[in-house]
């Protein structure tokens, strides 16, 4: 997930990418705050802040809030989903890195007017995404919030500092992967929101991508210790976003080959019935937390078999760095520019630009 801040304006039908400008508004941010001290050696524009504390590895750290109402409707979640998800997030973003999630701080809004038991359920949705993530809850702060439930999470991990992975590093000629099909957890928001009915079989699976994300922190802590990408971020907001942060952090443009577009079996099914277009679901819905790679093309052979070895699926390959500066999208009628085009596709327009 993109760094937030407080005060952000979100959209239920949209939750992922905040309003027009977000990219703007944080840049201003990162100006007002200054180039942070050392031992800070990442600060804003990444999917953590990384810190020289610890000799030979950096301290990561990132932050993410749900908002009742912006990024969940308990109308259709439940509180240990909420809980297993408040984490996850935190997680991807970890591994965005190549980093191995450790601890984490929990700020708690709950309304007054809610049975507070609520609360021990959402503990124990986010002591399974712990237990199963490998990080410890160490400390956190509950406070009143008539306007709903609201979960912040801070998150830390190590990686060692040789292994890091950047937004920053793609090269003209590196080759883009992603680490699993996409697009399924915003066909299963689609599902919840407009309560379609479909089949279980097709259905669960989509609705479980969207409640209870999986993160790739494996993947990515492989590709760090291995040395096979260049740059990387967590699919947050979709390709057509977290892709061009890529670029505008490495100073590249990219190509994606739409019939590669790994839209899911299932969301190629789903998708006519839902009113949406596969690929659409795939490269601009958000949040399926698998991890965007660049990887340079002679370390394609590596990249497979580390893969293989560790027992891991295949990265599946989409597109590649260019010297340009947008990101296109090549289909059979030309190219498009998709450049930060989001989730805000399916409210008629582009993020930014
Ligand atoms: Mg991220």
């Amino acid at each position: 997930m993109g760094k937030t801040f407080p005060g952000q304006i979100r959209l239920m039908d949209n939750p992922r990418p905040t309003f027009p400008g977000e990219m703007a508004l944080i840049e201003a941010l990162a100006r007002e705050f200054g180039t942070p001290p050392p031992p800070v050696v990442l600060g804003i524009g990444d999917d953590c802040a990384a810190l020289a504390v610890d000799g030979g590895r950096y301290l990561l750290w990132t932050i993410d809030t749900l908002t009742e109402g912006v990024h969940f409707d308990l109308s259709y979640m439940s509180l240990a989903q909420l809980g297993w998800k408040a984490l996850a997030v935190n997680v991807s973003d970890i591994g965005a890195m190549g980093g191995e999630p450790r601890y984490a701080l929990l700020a708690l809004g709950w309304p007054p007017q809610r049975d507070r038991t609520g609360a021990l359920e959402l503990a124990r949705g986010l002591q399974q995404a712990a237990r199963e993530f490998g990080v410890a809850i160490i400390g956190g702060d509950t406070v009143s919030s008539p306007g709903g439930v609201a979960i912040t999470l801070t998150v830390t991990g190590w990686v060692p500092e040789q292994e890091m992975v950047r937004r920053s590093g793609a090269r003209a000629g590196d080759l883009i992967h992603v680490t699993g099909v996409l697009g399924e957890a915003a066909a299963g928001l689609e599902i919840l929101k407009n309560r379609v009915k479909l089949k279980p079989a097709m259905k669960d699976p989509l609705i479980q991508a969207h409640l209870t994300p999986r993160p790739q922190h494996q993947a990515g802590r492989l590709l760090a210790r291995r040395g096979l990408a260049t740059a990387m971020i967590d699919l947050s907001d979709g390709v057509a976003t977290d892709l061009f942060h890529i670029c505008r952090a490495s100073g590249v443009g990219a190509r994606l080959e739409a019939e590669r577009v790994p839209a899911s079996p299932l969301v190629k099914a789903a998708a006519p019935l839902l009113n949406q277009d596969p690929l659409d679901l795939a490269l601009k819905g958000g949040e399926d937390y698998q991890l965007l790679f660049t990887s340079p093309p002679e370390k394609q052979g590596a990249l497979f078999r580390a893969f293989t070895q560790a027992g891991l699926p295949p990265p599946l390959p989409l597109g590649e760095v260019t010297a340009g500066d947008r990101v296109l999208l090549v289909t059979e009628r030309g190219e498009e520019d998709i450049s930060g085009a989001g989730f805000d596709h399916f409210r008629g327009g582009a993020v930014s630009s």
